[in-house]
């Protein structure tokens, strides 16, 4: 599979839309193994520099999609735009009407007790004929990830969707990637609570105008901690464009 990359801050961001991201992924699928897809935001780039084995996740994964509206803007700065902004969100809702139309199963994991079965009914009746191969939910123990590595294995999927946050899904997947025994995982954040209808997505206004961080802040002003991290990731940019120069 060609790849065309952008670097921004030392992760290699794939150029894809939504419809490139896609072909991608029926590609990995005929692929022997596991494949990881990861859908970063500025957070995560800006994370992967002081975590050293998420930077190396990302230098790893089959498909790293651009989610995130700073990293289509961090592209403009860089001078390598980046054609279109491609959510998790919407890339998932993709992968389950192929899973759907090609009959394949898809287990999700993840979220509060609850959510991923109600996630997996709502997508069920979104694509009808959908094989749900499993479920669970995000809040186990340590001692308890290996048996539920092996459930997921015995499942039958193929498609892992995973719901745990960034970074803990990737990390999840790369040490369990022997045994999980699908052909590929993505990482899909909060996704799963937006299916169970517990999150609102943004509506169109903000999603048009890259203002769903904004929105999101309305919901939930607890996360004005971890947004702190768009300034940052773009004054970063700013400097290492800077930096390239000299
Ligand atoms: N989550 C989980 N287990 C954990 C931590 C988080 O299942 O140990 C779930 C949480 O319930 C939420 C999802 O992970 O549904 C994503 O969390 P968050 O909104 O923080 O994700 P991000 O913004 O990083 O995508």
């Amino acid at each position: 599979m060609e790849r065309n990359k952008l670097n921004i801050l030392g992760v290699a961001v794939d150029k894809v839309d939504r419809k490139g991201a896609m072909a991608a992924y029926k590609e990995l699928l005929t692929r022997e193994g596991c494949d990881l897809i990861v859908t970063p935001n500025s957070e995560i780039v800006v994370r992967a520099g002081e975590d050293e084995e998420l930077a190396r996740i990302l230098k790893e994964a089959a498909l790293v999609i651009p989610d995130g509206i700073g990293l289509v803007y961090a592209s403009r700065i860089l001078k390598d735009p980046l054609t279109e902004r491609v959510t998790g969100v919407d890339f998932l809702s993709d992968i389950l009407a192929d899973a759907a139309k090609e009959g394949y199963g898809v287990y999700i994991l993840g979220s509060k007790p609850g959510t991923a079965d109600a996630a997996a009914e709502a997508m069920k009746k979104a694509y009808p004929g959908l094989i749900i191969s499993g479920t669970h939910h995000g809040y186990f123990k340590p001692e308890e990830e290996r048996a539920l590595a092996e459930e997921i294995g015995r499942s039958g999927a193929r498609f892992l969707c995973v719901a745990l946050g960034a970074p803990k899904q990737e990390k999840f997947v790369e040490a369990y990637k022997d045994i999980l025994n699908v052909r590929c995982a993505m990482g899909v954040g909060g996704s799963l609570d937006v299916w169970a209808g517990n999150v609102k997505r943004a509506p169109e206004f903000y999603q048009k105008h890259g203002l769903e961080w904004l929105y999101r802040l309305l919901q939930e002003p607890s996360r004005i901690g971890r947004m702190m991290a768009l300034p940052v990731f773009m004054l970063r940019v700013i400097f290492s464009k800077k930096e390239k120069k000299q």
